[in-house]
């Protein structure tokens, strides 16, 4: 194994293998180095109670950029588009199935037909229309928001205009569900920011799945890399990024004979903007890099419950909004990524919770029975069909298998101050990009920030 690479990358995520495969198709000698014994970082499959399972991402975009970077490289795996999406709220009539491409006003259509279409409910239906256009006109007309609004969340702003209940559950699930935080903890200027370069870029609503789930993606992503001459080195830790005279010089793995160094000419760690810093050291960054990183990252956490029954649970065949619940904001039948190896006839639901606050630390059991009281309220008949929940896994904000590394819109840049050293994941995406699309963004803001640096 040549022991000196152009670029070495800490990590086989989305956004490692993204910037290994960019470069590598570029002629640079690439070596990844991953802790785990297999491709795909969060979304990497997990084994719950013997069934092949996502452990993160499951709806792909086919817009985005990371069907952009997968174009560029070549890399070779399949998907299926899911031509309807589908929403649920509470008291309503069931999985209403939702156009692909609907904007957020669209939603208020939907919230109609959903909710107000009985004719006792006319009046609540006139004046939950009301709201919608209040609100509707000023999303158009509002005034700019900046960092002195920080403490106005996304919901004080909505309050703005309506107190209807269910328009006030619609907000919560589309800001969870597009942005994964608690609409009442996001600031508004934020929601604003993100959601509006979300659709301006046409992935809000557009979702595909990946035949065998992102691990699959990721391991083209890393055959790409090994057919230009590059290495993907599995259970191999990166223990430390060794720094000289300010600049990166290579990382030093564990192996099971001991450490050893592989030296780059370039970095570019997939650890996230933290675990970078764990990686360099805190004083090798100089100045108040350090401190200024801790302050601005916010990790995300999730509830993910996996359901499984033996008659379908769902007929939605696609990713489902949820609405007027505790926790659950979305949720799909994985079954549908594989329908022979993933469950053997039987349906297994995900479904995904934001937890009362993105901001502090769980309440463990609180969170378990909520997302547990929210799977049975969504199938009152799961028992009568054979259904049971599998797992309820619980995602703190300390946990390595976050749904982000950082809130939209606190995001941190792919440079760092050491100028050979780069951040790539979902954690470093510019306003708008958001999980598998932010990380892929990333590696492609690298590999900018990397030739212009090797033009210099
Ligand atoms: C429950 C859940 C559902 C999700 N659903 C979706 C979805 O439907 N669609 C979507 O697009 N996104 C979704 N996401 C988000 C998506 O999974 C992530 O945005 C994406 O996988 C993050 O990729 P990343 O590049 O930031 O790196 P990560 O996935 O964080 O990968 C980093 C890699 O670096 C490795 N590493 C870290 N430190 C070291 C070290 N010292 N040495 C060696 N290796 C190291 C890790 O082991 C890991 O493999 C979901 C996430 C979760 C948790």
């Amino acid at each position: 194994m040549n022991a000196s690479w152009d670029v070495a990358v800490i990590g086989a995520g989305v956004g490692g293998l993204a910037t290994a495969a960019l470069l590598a198709r570029k002629g640079k000698r690439v070596i990844v180095c991953e802790a785990l014994d297999a491709c795909g970082g969060r979304a990497r499959n997990q084994n719950v109670a013997g069934y092949t399972l996502p452990n993160g991402a499951i709806s792909y975009a086919p817009t985005g950029a990371l069907a952009k970077v997968c174009e560029e490289v070549g890399a070779q795996f399949s998907i299926q588009e899911l031509e309807k999406n589908y929403f649920w709220l509470r008291g309503g009539e069931g999985f209403v199935p939702i156009p692909r491409r609907g904007t957020i006003l669209k939603a208020f259509e939907i919230l109609s037909q959903v909710k107000h279409k009985d004719s006792v409910k006319v009046s609540a239906g006139i004046a939950a229309q009301m709201s919608m256009e209040k609100i509707g006109a000023a999303f158009k007309k509002r005034r700019p928001l900046s960092e002195k609004d920080e403490q106005l969340s996304f919901r004080d702003w909505l309050l703005r205009y309506t107190e209807d209940p269910d328009l006030l559950a619609l907000f919560h699930s589309i800001t969870s569900t597009i942005s994964q935080v608690n609409d009442y903890e996001y600031p508004a200027r934020h929601w604003f920011a993100h959601t509006s370069e979300a659709v301006a870029d046409g992935r809000f609503n557009a979702h595909a799945l990946v035949e065998g789930g992102f691990q699959g993606l990721c391991e083209a992503l890393a055959d790409v890399v090994t057919i230009h001459g590059g290495a993907v080195q599995l259970s191999t830790p990166v223990s430390r990024v060794e720094v000289r005279d300010g600049r990166a010089t290579g990382l030093w793995v564990r192996a099971p004979d001991g450490e050893s160094l592989i030296t780059a000419d370039v970095v570019v760690s997939n650890a996230g903007p933290i675990g970078t810093l764990e990686l360099v050291g805190d004083e090798a960054f100089g100045n108040s890099y350090a401190d200024q990183i801790r302050a601005r990252v916010r990790p995300t956490p999730i509830a993910v419950t996996f359901l499984i029954s033996d008659e379908p649970l769902m007929d939605a065949a696609g990713m489902a909004m949820f609405a007027g619940l505790r926790r659950v904001v979305c949720g799909l039948p994985v079954t549908l990524l594989s329908k022979e190896a993933m469950a053997e006839g039987k349906q297994v639901i995900a479904l995904y919770g934001t937890p009362k606050s993105c901001l502090h630390a769980m309440d463990q059991e609180e969170e378990r029975q909520a997302n547990i009281d929210d799977a049975h309220a969504i199938f009152p008949d799961m028992a009568a069909k054979g259904g049971r929940i599998l797992e309820v896994q619980l995602r703190d904000i300390d946990d390595p298998d976050v749904v982000a590394r950082s809130w939209p819109g606190y995001e941190t840049p792919v440079t760092t101050s050491i100028p050979n050293l780069f951040n790539v994941g979902d954690g470093c995406a510019p306003v708008g990009y958001v999980a598998s699309p932010a990380a892929a963004k990333s590696a492609m803001l690298a590999v900018e920030a990397i030739e212009s640096m090797a033009r210099a």
